[in-house]
């Protein structure tokens, strides 16, 4: 979990545009705008409901909604477990 608030604390800051350790980290900065398409997207026409995903995600990002999975772009991460954990190919990574 520490580690999870240390990568977070990284990309707001990254967001503002601090350099913390570019050789670090793999992040690039990028505007509060592009920000907020950077959360992982479900296709709602591939998604079955199954709700795999919900339970893989480390900060509870995911929640069911009409039997389709939903991802809350202000609390995703964008660590990717989902999207490997996805039977359907219905979850990716913008960008
Ligand atoms: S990418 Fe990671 S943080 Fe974002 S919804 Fe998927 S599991 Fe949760
Ligand atoms: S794992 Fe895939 S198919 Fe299952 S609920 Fe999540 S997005 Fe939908």
């Amino acid at each position: 979990m520490t580690f999870l608030l240390i990568k977070r604390l990284v990309m707001q800051l990254n967001v503002m545009n601090v350099c913390v350790r570019p050789d670090a980290y793999t992040y690039t900065s990028f505007t509060s705008e592009e920000a907020e398409t950077m959360a992982a997207v479900v296709d709602v026409e591939k998604c079955t409901g199954c709700e795999s995903c919900v339970p893989v995600c480390p900060v509870e990002a995911i929640v069911m909604e009409n039997g389709k999975a939903v991802i809350s772009e202000d609390d995703c991460i964008e660590c990717g477990v989902c999207v490997d954990e996805c039977p359907e190919g219905a979850i990716s990574m913008p960008g």
